[in-house]
């Protein structure tokens, strides 16, 4: 395009966590392309979901343009005025016959703070219930907690750029950012060519372990077990940061008590590892000045997951390497406003700002706030409110852009919650397998029909403006949700994404110095942010911990739920693929990234493929307990022998029919990375 055809919106990245700048070039009304912006996470890079896929699905023929309600078993086509006023009398009448806590809503992860904020507040004002949720709960609800427990913050320590590009060695721990966080990726690939060493913790040889020091194939699901063997070494080396340890932590003689058993020998069997590439990696560790952790879903995806964040914080406590730069414990979080969307409190626990539902003063404040007295009991997870729905305890539920049919584990499980609810309610942009089952489907926007802001996994809250009209009858979600309180009874204000940033900042103190003034004036803000005299904090824990002093929190291993057996042999992990994004909704409907990839696969090691005279390419039928699907081989050396792994994009080929609804005692987070499955030629 010549440059007086297009205007340039300069907006954020839809897709990941890293929060890449990027301008959408817009013509008559039509986003017809995405150019990379130099901002702080990205400096003018995009990976192909950026660039490609970031534009061509908003204008797609597949959008919902249209209220619909299902009327015997058929959507039909309707007005807003009856579509609302069916929400508001179905869900208020269940209300009354069963109380607030019958119902429950599910918020997007994708969208802008502002939706996620007044989602919650609908949830929690005019439904009366805490049970608001996220899909933070089935990725990295682990590292809310477990960060929390041990450093008192549940979100990343240190800037991207801060832990890529000028560190001596990176210890990355489950994580797969070239395919999962391309643009992070590109720039550890950056720092490896300047000479930073890095470790790379992963089951698979995922691209960065050819580039590594040392690849460690680790057993899916023995994170913990690796953790203390790491923390054994150091201690026997003398490498512990003593006076850190006694200065800023607490804990310490009980962790001492556990990792003592440890061994390298016995770690490197519990793990299926090299006994001197474990100690090889704590001494790396442990002297380089600068080395941050990095990790994501291959450690919190376990039904141990929080235990193995812990783990984390324990290792880099041990060393004095959190409140420092290029150090930290750095979980990369994976939607787009993942994080955004746990701090805006659409977490049953948490009012914005982890302000705890626990706590009776935050009731009294939040109650004051918002004019309204409010619900005391902390409220469900959506992984308890499904089998609550099962059990006919939960009977109503508000989906907002989430696609649990695809994303949750044992799809069984979840078709069978969802189908006995009395009203389900999905708001989306396209008839997804979960808004199939919905009683009533609101259309929806997309980021680039609104404006707002997303939170990125570094906590820097940037700016999404709105580019072109919305489709068809499509309102603007925010305006959706202030209907909906309006009709249920509690009055709400028509908002404009400004005004509720200000009502953000109004009740949330890691929020008070952030408005769109500031944003639009270019200023880069990363919460917390207490006042408009800083740019908030760009490193945690520096001087002293958030909750005072770090707690070390002793754990033992315990191994998955379940484990390969004579009836399923191989161990199963699932993830990601540079390609498409999560359940590929607005990835598969792009041309261009289809034609290389638009079907899911199963990776198998030559020497068990040869076994069973399985070739590259040929259709497989792979199957759980839970169920069983059918794919094509992928056969070679990236997975262990014995181990599989699949991604779970596709609603064909759903990996999620075979994964195991097993949950993490501390935030409920399911065992995507490990079950057992046997495989069969089609
Ligand atoms: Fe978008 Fe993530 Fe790619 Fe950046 S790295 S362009 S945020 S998908």
């Amino acid at each position: 395009y010549r440059s007086w055809e297009v205007s340039k919106v300069r907006t954020t990245c839809p897709h990941c966590g890293t929060g890449c700048q990027l301008d959408l070039l817009v013509k008559n009304d039509q986003v017809v392309g995405a150019l990379p912006a130099n901002g702080p996470a990205n400096k003018n890079l995009l990976c192909v979901k950026g660039r490609f896929g970031s534009y061509k699905f908003i204008s797609s023929g597949d959008r919902l343009t249209h209220p619909l309600i299902k009327r015997d078993g058929v959507f039909e086509k309707a007005s807003w005025e009856e579509a609302l006023d069916l929400i508001a009398e179905k869900f208020s009448l269940l209300k009354r016959q069963h109380g607030a806590d019958a119902l429950a809503g599910f918020s997007c992860s994708r969208a802008p703070n502002e939706d996620n904020y007044v989602f919650q507040k609908m949830m929690r004002a005019a439904f009366g219930t805490n049970n608001v949720d996220n899909c933070a709960r089935v990725c990295h609800s682990a590292s809310v907690h477990g960060l929390a427990m041990t450093l008192g913050s549940g979100a990343m320590t240190n800037p991207i750029a801060d832990i890529t590009e000028d560190v001596d060695m990176i210890l990355l721990v489950g994580s797969n950012p070239t395919e999962a966080h391309p643009v992070i990726g590109t720039q550890i690939r950056q720092a490896i060519n300047r000479g930073t060493k890095i470790v790379v913790v992963d089951p698979r040889k995922i691209d960065l372990a050819r580039q590594a020091d040392l690849h460690i194939p680790i057993k899916p699901g023995t994170n913990v077990a690796f953790a203390n063997g790491m923390m054994h070494i150091i201690l026997n080396e003398g490498l512990a940061d003593e006076e850190y340890i006694k200065q800023r932590t607490e804990g310490f003689e009980e962790l001492k008590a556990i990792i003592a058993r440890y061994t390298p020998e016995y770690v490197a069997k519990v793990c299926e590892i090299n006994a001197d590439d474990l100690k090889r990696a704590a001494v790396m560790y442990a002297t380089a000045k600068k080395a941050p952790i990095i990790y994501c879903l291959g450690v919190t995806e376990h039904s141990t997951g929080t235990e193995g964040v812990m783990s984390l914080s324990n290792l880099a406590m041990m060393v004095g390497k959190i409140g420092k730069s290029g150090c930290g414990v750095n979980p990369l979080r994976g939607q787009n406003n993942v994080q955004g969307a746990c701090d805006m409190g659409c977490l049953p626990d948490n009012f914005p700002g982890y302000q705890k539902v626990a706590n009776p003063a935050v009731i009294e404040k939040f109650s004051h706030a918002w004019g309204v007295p409010l619900n005391r009991k902390v409220g469900m997870t959506s992984t308890q409110v499904l089998p609550a729905a099962a059990e006919g305890k939960v009977k109503g539920l508000y989906i907002f852009g989430e696609d649990p049919m695809v994303t949750d584990p044992d799809t069984a499980h979840v078709k069978a919650a969802l189908s006995n609810l009395e009203f389900l309610v999905v708001q989306e942009l396209f008839l997804t397998e979960t808004a199939e089952l919905a009683d009533v489907v609101l259309p929806g926007v997309s980021y680039a029909e609104k404006d707002g802001t997303f939170t990125n996994t570094e906590r820097r809250v940037q700016r999404v403006r709105k580019a072109v009209e919305p489709r068809g009858e499509a309102r603007i979600d925010t305006d959706i949700f202030f209907d909906v309180m309006n009709r249920m009874g509690y009055p709400a204000a028509y908002l404009t994404a400004g005004e509720i940033m200000d009502e953000i900042a109004s009740v949330t103190p890691s929020f008070a110095g952030i408005n769109y003034e500031r944003l639009d004036r270019g200023e880069s803000l990363q919460w917390p942010c207490p006042d408009e005299s800083t740019n908030g904090t760009a490193i945690l824990h520096v001087g002293q911990f958030t909750r005072g002093l770090g707690k070390f929190m002793p754990i033992n291993y315990q191994p998955s739920r379940e484990l390969p057996d004579d009836d399923y042999p191989f161990l199963m992990v699932t993830g990601r693929m540079l390609y498409h994004y999560n359940t590929s909704a607005m990835t598969k409907r792009t041309e261009g990234i289809t034609d290389i990839c638009s079907e899911s696969y199963i990776e198998i090691n030559r020497r068990d493929a040869l076994k069973m005279g399985i070739r590259e390419g040929d259709r497989v039928t792979v199957a759980s307990r839970r169920g069983e699907i059918e794919t094509s081989a992928r056969v070679g050396e990236k997975v262990n022998p014995q181990e599989v792994f699949m991604t779970f994009h596709f609603a064909d080929g759903n990996v999620n029919k075979l994964t195991n609804a097993v949950y993490d005692e501390y935030a409920n987070i399911p065992e995507y990375k490990v079950c057992a499955v046997s495989i069969q030629r089609a």
